[in-house]
């Protein structure tokens, strides 16, 4: 009979030696550590009309997601035919590193998951270190497109977790130096306050826009989306799976794009109040937050490890990035009354820390 032992054998060693992505749920009171949005902005009573949603639980989802693409080729001035529907961007990322193979590359500290599933596929992940203001490093991008020629480049725009904007023409520029696929990863974009890329697909077949409802308030759905040249979108498809879908994420999905007013108005008030929040930040001393585009604002501390334990005494769960940016934190914008919660348990914190220190 088989040991146990023996099963690990059998796994590919690219598998073998990868760390799983943490996604534990760890009890909190406040949870802003996920990029979540604090608001839900779909009326109950509006998605519980949806009667005769309830009633086709038996049946497949749509395969295509026709009414969804629709919706989302009308909200963003694409045909529909340009667009791929994934259980979350997570899930277009693997097609795409499925489809186009490595190597892969991308600027960091950046999303995980792009150097996770290139090692998952079994595809060599080139990462590159961003500038010193988290913005890219156009020498050595530009040197390890030549060396390495990457058939996909990852461009995370506003980043996760540093939640800037990568200058508009180093992005370009990169775009068209690449001989392999380059994709602007606008997970955030609807929190910035630049225009994002989608105006330049049409010039540039070798670019991918790469998109969300995670972060504008249907995380639970697990709805991404990519829009490319119609040609590229073609060829990934040949990889998804089918029905990858639910029927209930779609339906909800597209509730959401006819309810766009609603949703902007909640994309509204986290915009504010992060503003609100860098100040907060900004006032408390050893406290540097780094400017934001996103949902979410990097902040460095002397002890994040402290502070940590700390806000989670206080039922506050934040994001500790200390083993990837030194001594940084990543908060999620909540609303106004959590934001408040935490400002005053991180000035606690802090204060305490001070005082044990001397
Ligand atoms: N891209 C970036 C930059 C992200 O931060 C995230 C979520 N953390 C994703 C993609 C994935 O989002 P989802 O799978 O929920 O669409």
């Amino acid at each position: 009979m088989m040991k146990k032992t023996d099963i690990i054998k059998l796994i590919r060693p690219n598998v073998r030696s990868l760390k799983a992505y943490e996604a534990k749920e760890i009890k909190c009171r406040i949870k802003l550590d996920a990029n979540e949005s604090p608001f839900s902005p779909l009326p109950a009573d509006l998605v519980a009309r949806d009667k005769k949603l309830f009633a086709a639980l038996n049946r497949y989802p749509d395969p295509e997601g026709k009414a969804l693409k629709k919706a989302l080729a009308g909200e963003n001035g694409v045909t529909s035919k340009s667009i791929l529907l994934g259980n979350g961007s997570d899930e277009i990322i693997y097609y795409l590193i499925t489809t186009l193979g490595g190597p892969v590359l991308f600027p960091t500290p950046t999303f995980v998951m792009y150097g996770i599933i290139a090692r998952a596929l079994g595809e060599k992940a080139i990462s590159v270190p961003l500038d010193s203001g988290y913005d890219l490093d156009m020498d050595k991008m530009l040197k390890a497109i030549k060396k390495e020629k990457p058939r996909l480049i990852f461009l995370a725009s506003p980043n996760n977790p540093t939640g800037n904007c990568y200058s508009a023409e180093r992005i370009l520029k990169i775009i068209e130096a690449s001989k392999g696929i380059v994709v602007v990863d606008e997970a955030y974009q609807p929190f910035a306050s630049r225009q994002g890329f989608l105006p330049l697909l049409k010039d540039y077949p070798n670019l991918v826009i790469l998109r969300t409802m995670s972060k504008i308030g249907f995380a639970s759905l697990r709805v991404g989306y990519m829009i490319a040249d119609e040609s590229l979108t073609a060829e990934v498809e040949k990889v998804r799976l089918p029905y990858n879908l639910n029927t209930l994420s779609q339906a909800m999905a597209l509730m959401g794009i006819k309810q766009m007013k609603l949703v902007d108005a909640t994309v509204r008030k986290i915009t504010s109040e992060r503003e609100r929040l860098m100040k907060a930040l900004s006032s408390i001393q050893g406290v540097t937050p780094c400017p934001s585009e996103a949902n979410f604002i990097l902040f460095r501390v002397s002890d994040p490890d402290m502070v940590f334990d700390k806000l989670l005494k206080q039922g506050i769960l934040i994001k500790n990035m200390n083993g990837i940016i030194r001594n940084a934190m990543r908060i999620t914008v909540g609303t106004r009354a959590e934001n408040d919660l935490f400002i005053k348990a991180l000035n606690k914190a802090v204060m305490e820390i001070n005082r044990e220190a001397k």
